[in-house]
Protein backbone atom coordinates (compact mmCIF):
# COMPACT_ATOMS: atom_id res chain seq x y z
CA UNK A 1 0.00 0.00 0.00
CA UNK A 2 1.36 3.49 -0.90
CA UNK A 3 -0.18 7.29 -0.97
CA UNK A 4 -0.82 8.78 -3.66
CA UNK A 5 -1.65 12.31 -4.75
CA UNK A 6 -3.59 12.82 -8.01
CA UNK A 7 -4.08 16.03 -9.72
CA UNK A 8 -6.09 16.62 -12.44
CA UNK A 9 -5.78 19.61 -15.34
CA UNK A 10 -8.76 21.89 -16.52
CA UNK A 11 -9.20 19.49 -19.78
CA UNK A 12 -9.06 16.82 -17.80
CA UNK A 13 -12.10 17.79 -15.71
CA UNK A 14 -13.64 20.22 -19.08
CA UNK A 15 -16.94 18.06 -19.23
CA UNK A 16 -18.99 15.36 -17.02
CA UNK A 17 -17.85 12.46 -19.16
CA UNK A 18 -14.30 13.64 -18.41
CA UNK A 19 -14.86 13.50 -15.02
CA UNK A 20 -16.45 10.33 -14.55
CA UNK A 21 -13.52 9.11 -16.83
CA UNK A 22 -11.13 10.58 -13.98
CA UNK A 23 -13.30 8.89 -10.91
CA UNK A 24 -11.97 5.74 -12.62
CA UNK A 25 -8.47 6.62 -13.08
CA UNK A 26 -9.05 7.56 -9.11
CA UNK A 27 -10.83 4.16 -8.32
CA UNK A 28 -8.22 1.91 -10.11
CA UNK A 29 -5.36 3.01 -7.23
CA UNK A 30 -7.92 3.00 -4.32
CA UNK A 31 -9.36 -0.86 -5.58
CA UNK A 32 -4.81 -1.50 -5.49
CA UNK A 33 -5.01 -0.47 -2.12
CA UNK A 34 -3.50 2.72 -1.99
CA UNK A 35 -4.55 5.80 0.02
CA UNK A 36 -5.64 8.55 -2.23
CA UNK A 37 -5.81 12.35 -2.38
CA UNK A 38 -7.07 14.27 -5.32
CA UNK A 39 -6.60 17.68 -6.55
CA UNK A 40 -8.32 19.37 -9.25
CA UNK A 41 -8.52 22.43 -11.77
CA UNK A 42 -11.18 24.05 -12.96
CA UNK A 43 -12.89 23.02 -15.96
CA UNK A 44 -10.92 23.85 -19.11
CA UNK A 45 -12.01 27.51 -19.75
CA UNK A 46 -13.67 27.77 -16.43
CA UNK A 47 -10.61 30.25 -14.93
CA UNK A 48 -10.63 32.60 -18.48
CA UNK A 49 -13.97 33.69 -17.91
CA UNK A 50 -13.77 34.15 -14.81
CA UNK A 51 -10.79 36.30 -14.91
CA UNK A 52 -12.60 38.11 -18.42
CA UNK A 53 -15.17 39.43 -15.84
CA UNK A 54 -13.01 40.43 -13.27
CA UNK A 55 -11.48 42.74 -15.74
CA UNK A 56 -14.83 43.56 -17.61
CA UNK A 57 -16.73 44.77 -14.76
CA UNK A 58 -17.83 47.91 -15.43
CA UNK A 59 -17.29 50.85 -12.98
CA UNK A 60 -20.16 53.33 -12.18
CA UNK A 61 -18.60 55.84 -14.54
CA UNK A 62 -19.26 53.24 -16.89
CA UNK A 63 -15.56 52.62 -17.95
CA UNK A 64 -14.18 48.69 -17.70
CA UNK A 65 -11.39 48.94 -15.42
CA UNK A 66 -8.17 47.04 -15.51
CA UNK A 67 -7.35 47.60 -11.58
CA UNK A 68 -9.61 45.61 -9.21
CA UNK A 69 -9.72 44.06 -6.01
CA UNK A 70 -7.16 41.49 -5.64
CA UNK A 71 -9.20 39.76 -2.90
CA UNK A 72 -11.90 40.00 -4.54
CA UNK A 73 -10.57 38.52 -7.98
CA UNK A 74 -9.15 35.80 -5.64
CA UNK A 75 -12.76 34.93 -4.35
CA UNK A 76 -14.14 35.08 -7.68
CA UNK A 77 -11.45 33.19 -9.97
CA UNK A 78 -11.22 30.20 -7.22
CA UNK A 79 -14.70 29.63 -7.73
CA UNK A 80 -13.68 27.66 -10.65
CA UNK A 81 -12.19 24.60 -8.28
CA UNK A 82 -14.99 24.46 -6.02
CA UNK A 83 -17.38 23.17 -8.46
CA UNK A 84 -14.89 20.65 -10.05
CA UNK A 85 -13.96 19.47 -6.78
CA UNK A 86 -18.16 18.68 -5.64
CA UNK A 87 -18.69 17.10 -9.23
CA UNK A 88 -15.87 14.68 -8.90
CA UNK A 89 -16.60 13.67 -5.45
CA UNK A 90 -20.29 13.22 -6.63
CA UNK A 91 -18.79 10.42 -8.96
CA UNK A 92 -16.37 8.47 -7.09
CA UNK A 93 -19.45 7.80 -5.04
CA UNK A 94 -21.70 7.09 -7.65
CA UNK A 95 -18.89 3.97 -8.65
CA UNK A 96 -18.66 3.10 -5.06
CA UNK A 97 -15.63 4.79 -3.65
CA UNK A 98 -15.85 6.92 -0.46
CA UNK A 99 -15.03 10.27 -1.29
CA UNK A 100 -15.45 14.22 -0.11
CA UNK A 101 -14.88 17.46 -1.63
CA UNK A 102 -12.01 19.97 0.48
CA UNK A 103 -12.07 23.55 -0.42
CA UNK A 104 -8.51 24.95 0.47
CA UNK A 105 -9.41 27.17 3.46
CA UNK A 106 -11.17 23.42 4.79
CA UNK A 107 -7.88 21.34 4.96
CA UNK A 108 -6.27 24.22 5.53
CA UNK A 109 -3.83 24.96 3.08
CA UNK A 110 -1.91 28.13 4.28
CA UNK A 111 -0.72 30.61 2.14
CA UNK A 112 0.84 34.30 2.20
CA UNK A 113 -0.62 37.73 1.76
CA UNK A 114 0.32 37.87 -1.83
CA UNK A 115 -3.34 37.99 -3.35
CA UNK A 116 -3.59 36.53 -6.55
CA UNK A 117 -0.20 35.07 -6.84
CA UNK A 118 -0.31 33.63 -2.96
CA UNK A 119 2.73 31.00 -2.33
CA UNK A 120 1.40 28.28 -0.24
CA UNK A 121 3.44 28.36 3.23
CA UNK A 122 2.46 25.25 4.93
CA UNK A 123 -0.55 22.66 4.63
CA UNK A 124 -1.73 21.09 7.55
CA UNK A 125 -2.72 17.29 6.51
CA UNK A 126 -3.69 15.75 9.62
CA UNK A 127 -7.35 15.41 9.00
CA UNK A 128 -6.91 14.17 5.54
CA UNK A 129 -4.45 11.86 6.60
CA UNK A 130 -6.74 10.23 9.32
CA UNK A 131 -9.48 9.81 7.21
CA UNK A 132 -7.36 8.19 4.14
CA UNK A 133 -6.98 5.74 6.69
CA UNK A 134 -10.39 5.11 6.37
CA UNK A 135 -10.85 4.50 3.32
CA UNK A 136 -12.04 8.36 1.61
CA UNK A 137 -10.51 9.67 -0.41
CA UNK A 138 -10.59 13.57 -0.56
CA UNK A 139 -11.16 15.60 -3.37
CA UNK A 140 -9.19 18.98 -2.89
CA UNK A 141 -9.54 22.34 -5.13
CA UNK A 142 -6.26 23.14 -6.46
CA UNK A 143 -5.09 26.93 -6.75
CA UNK A 144 -6.00 28.36 -3.34
CA UNK A 145 -5.68 28.50 0.34
CA UNK A 146 -6.08 30.60 2.61
CA UNK A 147 -4.06 33.85 3.29
CA UNK A 148 -3.12 35.18 7.20
CA UNK A 149 -6.26 37.69 6.27
CA UNK A 150 -8.13 34.88 6.73
CA UNK A 151 -9.43 35.97 2.85
CA UNK A 152 -9.03 32.88 -0.39
CA UNK A 153 -5.58 33.93 -1.77
CA UNK A 154 -5.19 32.12 -5.04
CA UNK A 155 -1.85 30.61 -6.46
CA UNK A 156 -1.39 32.43 -10.05
CA UNK A 157 -2.33 30.69 -13.41
CA UNK A 158 -1.23 27.09 -13.59
CA UNK A 159 -1.52 27.08 -9.49
CA UNK A 160 -3.19 23.62 -9.45
CA UNK A 161 0.08 21.90 -10.03
CA UNK A 162 1.68 23.77 -6.86
CA UNK A 163 -1.62 22.82 -5.20
CA UNK A 164 -0.64 19.21 -5.98
CA UNK A 165 2.98 19.39 -5.29
CA UNK A 166 2.17 20.67 -1.50
CA UNK A 167 -0.39 18.26 -0.79
CA UNK A 168 1.66 15.69 -1.46
CA UNK A 169 4.46 16.78 0.77
CA UNK A 170 1.97 18.05 3.57
CA UNK A 171 1.17 14.40 3.37
CA UNK A 172 4.24 12.67 3.19
CA UNK A 173 3.00 10.97 -0.27
CA UNK A 174 5.03 8.37 -2.17
CA UNK A 175 3.95 10.23 -5.45
CA UNK A 176 2.13 12.88 -6.76
CA UNK A 177 1.12 12.37 -10.28
CA UNK A 178 0.42 15.31 -12.49
CA UNK A 179 -2.60 14.16 -15.16
CA UNK A 180 -3.07 16.08 -18.03
CA UNK A 181 -3.68 16.72 -21.82
CA UNK A 182 -0.33 15.20 -22.81
CA UNK A 183 1.00 11.87 -21.12
CA UNK A 184 4.63 13.21 -20.71
CA UNK A 185 6.81 16.15 -20.64
CA UNK A 186 8.31 16.70 -24.39
CA UNK A 187 11.18 17.04 -25.95
CA UNK A 188 9.24 20.49 -26.77
CA UNK A 189 5.47 21.66 -27.30
CA UNK A 190 4.07 18.93 -28.95
CA UNK A 191 1.50 21.21 -30.66
CA UNK A 192 4.25 23.53 -31.82
CA UNK A 193 6.53 20.35 -33.37
CA UNK A 194 4.66 16.83 -33.65
CA UNK A 195 8.21 14.97 -34.08
CA UNK A 196 8.61 16.14 -30.23
CA UNK A 197 9.50 13.02 -28.08
CA UNK A 198 8.38 12.03 -24.70
CA UNK A 199 11.09 12.43 -22.04
CA UNK A 200 10.72 9.33 -19.59
CA UNK A 201 13.05 11.28 -17.36
CA UNK A 202 14.03 15.02 -16.40
CA UNK A 203 15.80 16.34 -14.12
CA UNK A 204 14.08 19.11 -11.53
CA UNK A 205 17.03 21.52 -12.80
CA UNK A 206 16.29 21.49 -16.57
CA UNK A 207 12.32 21.12 -15.49
CA UNK A 208 12.66 24.34 -14.05
CA UNK A 209 14.30 26.06 -16.77
CA UNK A 210 11.84 24.37 -19.14
CA UNK A 211 8.71 26.19 -17.06
CA UNK A 212 10.26 29.35 -16.61
CA UNK A 213 10.77 29.40 -19.46
CA UNK A 214 7.81 29.05 -21.07
CA UNK A 215 6.50 25.45 -21.07
CA UNK A 216 2.98 26.00 -19.16
CA UNK A 217 3.19 21.96 -18.93
CA UNK A 218 4.48 22.44 -15.15
CA UNK A 219 3.81 25.88 -12.66
CA UNK A 220 7.46 26.64 -12.13
CA UNK A 221 6.44 26.59 -8.75
CA UNK A 222 5.56 22.90 -8.52
CA UNK A 223 8.76 21.70 -9.55
CA UNK A 224 10.47 23.82 -7.08
CA UNK A 225 8.75 22.54 -4.37
CA UNK A 226 8.94 19.11 -5.81
CA UNK A 227 12.82 19.61 -5.31
CA UNK A 228 12.95 21.05 -1.85
CA UNK A 229 10.73 19.02 -0.57
CA UNK A 230 11.94 15.25 -3.03
CA UNK A 231 8.49 14.59 -4.15
CA UNK A 232 8.81 11.84 -6.72
CA UNK A 233 6.61 13.46 -9.46
CA UNK A 234 5.34 11.77 -12.49
CA UNK A 235 3.39 13.93 -15.42
CA UNK A 236 1.15 11.60 -17.50
CA UNK A 237 -2.28 11.64 -19.50
CA UNK A 238 -5.58 11.21 -18.11
CA UNK A 239 -6.88 10.52 -21.73
CA UNK A 240 -5.91 6.57 -21.99
CA UNK A 241 -8.03 3.78 -20.54
CA UNK A 242 -8.11 4.46 -17.04
CA UNK A 243 -7.67 0.10 -16.82
CA UNK A 244 -5.42 -0.23 -19.75
CA UNK A 245 -2.40 -2.40 -19.08
CA UNK A 246 0.26 -0.60 -17.22
CA UNK A 247 -2.00 2.24 -15.49
CA UNK A 248 -1.72 1.11 -12.44
CA UNK A 249 1.84 0.32 -12.40
CA UNK A 250 3.41 1.89 -9.10
CA UNK A 251 7.34 2.10 -9.80
CA UNK A 252 6.92 2.72 -13.46
CA UNK A 253 3.65 4.36 -14.44
CA UNK A 254 3.38 5.65 -17.94
CA UNK A 255 4.67 9.38 -18.33
CA UNK A 256 7.80 11.47 -17.25
CA UNK A 257 9.12 11.20 -13.92
CA UNK A 258 10.75 14.24 -12.49
CA UNK A 259 13.75 13.29 -10.79
CA UNK A 260 17.30 14.24 -9.61
CA UNK A 261 19.97 14.26 -12.69
CA UNK A 262 22.14 11.30 -11.33
CA UNK A 263 19.00 9.04 -11.71
CA UNK A 264 19.00 9.82 -16.00
CA UNK A 265 21.00 7.20 -17.46
CA UNK A 266 21.16 8.45 -20.73
CA UNK A 267 22.29 12.08 -20.99
CA UNK A 268 21.81 14.45 -24.13
CA UNK A 269 23.22 17.69 -24.43
CA UNK A 270 20.44 19.43 -25.36
CA UNK A 271 16.71 18.01 -22.93
CA UNK A 272 14.27 20.47 -24.55
CA UNK A 273 13.37 23.64 -25.99
CA UNK A 274 10.71 25.98 -24.81
CA UNK A 275 9.53 29.36 -25.65
CA UNK A 276 7.58 32.05 -23.85
CA UNK A 277 5.17 34.61 -26.43
CA UNK A 278 4.65 38.20 -25.69
CA UNK A 279 7.61 39.52 -25.07
CA UNK A 280 8.60 43.10 -25.26
CA UNK A 281 11.81 45.23 -25.78
CA UNK A 282 12.74 48.70 -24.49
CA UNK A 283 15.61 50.03 -25.46
CA UNK A 284 17.35 53.42 -23.98
CA UNK A 285 19.36 55.67 -26.61
CA UNK A 286 22.38 57.95 -25.80
CA UNK A 287 22.29 56.70 -22.20
CA UNK A 288 24.58 58.13 -19.96
CA UNK A 289 27.63 55.62 -19.10
CA UNK A 290 28.56 56.48 -15.31
CA UNK A 291 28.40 54.68 -11.90
CA UNK A 292 24.28 54.55 -11.08
CA UNK A 293 22.72 54.33 -13.87
CA UNK A 294 21.79 50.25 -13.65
CA UNK A 295 20.38 51.01 -10.07
CA UNK A 296 18.19 54.10 -11.45
CA UNK A 297 16.85 52.49 -14.34
CA UNK A 298 16.15 48.81 -12.75
CA UNK A 299 15.01 50.00 -9.36
CA UNK A 300 12.04 51.98 -10.06
CA UNK A 301 10.86 49.13 -12.71
CA UNK A 302 11.04 46.66 -9.61
CA UNK A 303 9.27 48.91 -7.26
CA UNK A 304 6.63 48.66 -9.83
CA UNK A 305 6.32 45.26 -9.95
CA UNK A 306 7.99 44.93 -13.50
CA UNK A 307 9.88 41.82 -14.52
CA UNK A 308 12.76 42.20 -16.47
CA UNK A 309 14.12 39.79 -17.81
CA UNK A 310 16.94 39.91 -20.70
CA UNK A 311 19.60 42.98 -20.44
CA UNK A 312 21.93 43.86 -22.80
CA UNK A 313 24.23 47.21 -22.89
CA UNK A 314 26.82 48.30 -25.36
CA UNK A 315 30.15 48.71 -24.19
CA UNK A 316 30.48 52.94 -24.76
CA UNK A 317 32.08 54.50 -27.67
CA UNK A 318 33.23 57.62 -26.39
CA UNK A 319 32.77 56.56 -22.43
CA UNK A 320 30.37 58.99 -22.04
CA UNK A 321 26.96 57.40 -23.80
CA UNK A 322 25.91 54.20 -24.46
CA UNK A 323 22.60 52.07 -25.42
CA UNK A 324 20.67 49.86 -23.16
CA UNK A 325 18.31 47.06 -24.35
CA UNK A 326 16.11 45.15 -22.04
CA UNK A 327 12.42 42.72 -22.28
CA UNK A 328 9.60 42.84 -19.87
CA UNK A 329 6.06 40.75 -20.54
CA UNK A 330 3.99 42.40 -23.31
CA UNK A 331 1.43 43.38 -20.78
CA UNK A 332 3.89 45.65 -19.20
CA UNK A 333 5.49 47.45 -21.57
CA UNK A 334 3.53 50.74 -21.10
CA UNK A 335 3.63 50.83 -17.46
CA UNK A 336 7.19 50.22 -17.82
CA UNK A 337 7.91 53.04 -20.67
CA UNK A 338 5.67 55.49 -17.80
CA UNK A 339 8.29 54.64 -15.19
CA UNK A 340 11.34 55.26 -17.52
CA UNK A 341 9.63 58.92 -18.31
CA UNK A 342 9.42 59.96 -14.47
CA UNK A 343 13.19 59.03 -14.37
CA UNK A 344 14.61 60.65 -17.28
CA UNK A 345 15.84 63.29 -16.00
CA UNK A 346 17.60 62.20 -13.18
CA UNK A 347 19.39 59.34 -15.36
CA UNK A 348 19.66 60.86 -18.69
CA UNK A 349 18.90 59.47 -22.09
CA UNK A 350 17.70 60.60 -25.27
CA UNK A 351 15.26 58.29 -26.47
CA UNK A 352 13.01 55.42 -25.24
CA UNK A 353 12.25 52.84 -27.86
CA UNK A 354 9.83 49.65 -27.33
CA UNK A 355 8.65 47.02 -29.54
CA UNK A 356 5.92 44.30 -28.51
CA UNK A 357 5.07 41.10 -30.48
CA UNK A 358 8.49 39.25 -29.70
CA UNK A 359 9.36 35.53 -28.88
CA UNK A 360 11.85 34.34 -26.71
CA UNK A 361 13.31 30.52 -27.71
CA UNK A 362 15.28 28.73 -25.53
CA UNK A 363 17.67 25.60 -25.55
CA UNK A 364 18.24 23.72 -22.21
CA UNK A 365 20.02 21.33 -21.32
CA UNK A 366 22.63 19.78 -18.14
CA UNK A 367 24.76 18.49 -20.59
CA UNK A 368 25.87 22.27 -21.63
CA UNK A 369 28.09 22.27 -18.38
CA UNK A 370 30.40 19.89 -19.80
CA UNK A 371 29.80 20.92 -23.94
CA UNK A 372 31.28 23.90 -26.17
CA UNK A 373 29.44 25.05 -28.97
CA UNK A 374 25.89 24.43 -28.21
CA UNK A 375 25.32 28.42 -28.98
CA UNK A 376 26.75 28.48 -31.87
CA UNK A 377 25.36 25.41 -33.21
CA UNK A 378 22.03 27.01 -32.66
CA UNK A 379 22.73 30.98 -34.00
CA UNK A 380 24.34 28.67 -37.27
CA UNK A 381 20.84 26.65 -37.48
CA UNK A 382 18.74 30.24 -37.20
CA UNK A 383 20.97 31.83 -39.17
CA UNK A 384 20.38 29.67 -41.96
CA UNK A 385 16.73 30.09 -41.74
CA UNK A 386 16.88 33.49 -42.39
CA UNK A 387 15.72 34.66 -38.87
CA UNK A 388 17.32 37.46 -36.94
CA UNK A 389 18.57 37.40 -32.95
CA UNK A 390 17.56 40.56 -31.03
CA UNK A 391 19.18 39.53 -27.90
CA UNK A 392 20.56 36.61 -26.13
CA UNK A 393 21.39 35.30 -22.69
CA UNK A 394 22.96 32.55 -21.65
CA UNK A 395 23.17 30.43 -18.03
CA UNK A 396 25.27 27.78 -17.22
CA UNK A 397 22.17 25.36 -18.62
CA UNK A 398 20.25 27.35 -20.99
CA UNK A 399 20.51 29.48 -23.95
CA UNK A 400 17.67 31.86 -24.34
CA UNK A 401 17.27 34.38 -28.27
CA UNK A 402 14.72 36.45 -29.17
CA UNK A 403 13.34 36.94 -32.52
CA UNK A 404 10.54 38.49 -34.01
CA UNK A 405 7.35 36.85 -33.05
CA UNK A 406 6.08 35.32 -36.75
CA UNK A 407 9.75 33.29 -37.07
CA UNK A 408 8.71 31.12 -33.06
CA UNK A 409 7.23 28.21 -34.56
CA UNK A 410 10.40 27.81 -37.19
CA UNK A 411 12.73 28.81 -34.32
CA UNK A 412 11.31 25.70 -32.31
CA UNK A 413 11.68 23.21 -35.12
CA UNK A 414 14.85 24.45 -36.40
CA UNK A 415 16.50 24.00 -33.05
CA UNK A 416 14.68 21.02 -31.81
CA UNK A 417 16.10 19.54 -35.36
CA UNK A 418 19.73 20.27 -34.70
CA UNK A 419 19.47 19.16 -31.35
CA UNK A 420 18.89 16.07 -32.60
CA UNK A 421 15.93 16.06 -30.94
CA UNK A 422 13.23 14.68 -33.56
CA UNK A 423 11.41 11.50 -33.07
CA UNK A 424 12.86 9.07 -34.76
P1 LIG B 1 -3.57 21.26 -17.46
O1 LIG B 1 -4.85 21.93 -17.80
O2 LIG B 1 -3.69 19.78 -17.36
O3 LIG B 1 -2.86 21.88 -16.30
P2 LIG B 1 -1.81 22.71 -19.27
O4 LIG B 1 -2.49 23.23 -20.49
O5 LIG B 1 -1.53 23.66 -18.16
O6 LIG B 1 -2.64 21.45 -18.76
O7 LIG B 1 -0.42 22.01 -19.69
C1 LIG B 1 -0.40 21.02 -20.68
C2 LIG B 1 0.04 21.61 -22.01
O8 LIG B 1 1.38 22.06 -21.91
C3 LIG B 1 0.07 20.64 -23.17
O9 LIG B 1 -1.18 20.53 -23.78
C4 LIG B 1 1.14 21.21 -24.10
O10 LIG B 1 0.60 21.89 -25.21
C5 LIG B 1 1.86 22.23 -23.23
N1 LIG B 1 3.32 22.05 -23.25
C6 LIG B 1 4.22 23.04 -23.46
N2 LIG B 1 5.46 22.56 -23.47
C7 LIG B 1 5.38 21.23 -23.23
C8 LIG B 1 6.34 20.18 -23.11
N3 LIG B 1 7.65 20.41 -23.24
N4 LIG B 1 5.89 18.92 -22.89
C9 LIG B 1 4.58 18.68 -22.76
N5 LIG B 1 3.62 19.63 -22.86
C10 LIG B 1 4.00 20.90 -23.10
N1 LIG C 1 -7.64 26.82 -12.98
C1 LIG C 1 -6.41 27.55 -12.75
C2 LIG C 1 -5.90 28.15 -14.04
O1 LIG C 1 -6.51 27.97 -15.08
C3 LIG C 1 -5.36 26.71 -12.08
C4 LIG C 1 -4.87 25.53 -12.90
O2 LIG C 1 -5.56 25.09 -13.83
O3 LIG C 1 -3.80 25.01 -12.58
O4 LIG C 1 -4.91 28.82 -14.02
MG1 LIG D 1 -1.66 23.59 -16.08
Amino acid sequence: MARLVMKFGGTSVADLDRIHNVARHVKREVDAGHEVAVVVSAMAGKTNELVDWVRSMPLATGAASPIYDAREYDAIVASGEQVTSGLLAIALQSIGVDARSWQGWQIPIRTDNGHGAARILDVDGSEIVRRMGLGQVAVITGFQGIAPDNRIATLGRGGSDTSAVAVAAGLAADRCDIYTDVDGVYTTDPRVEPKARRLARISFEEMLEMASLGAKVLQVRSVELAMVHRVRTFVRSSFEDPDAPGMGDFDNPPGTLICDEDEIVEQQVVTGIAYAKDEAQISLRRLADRPGVSAGIFGPLAEANINVDMIVQNVSEDGSRTDMTFTVPASDVEKAVGVLENVRNGIGFDAIQSETGLVKVSVIGIGMRSHTGVAATAFKALAEKGINIRAITTSEIKISILIDGPYAELAVRTLHSVYGLDKQ
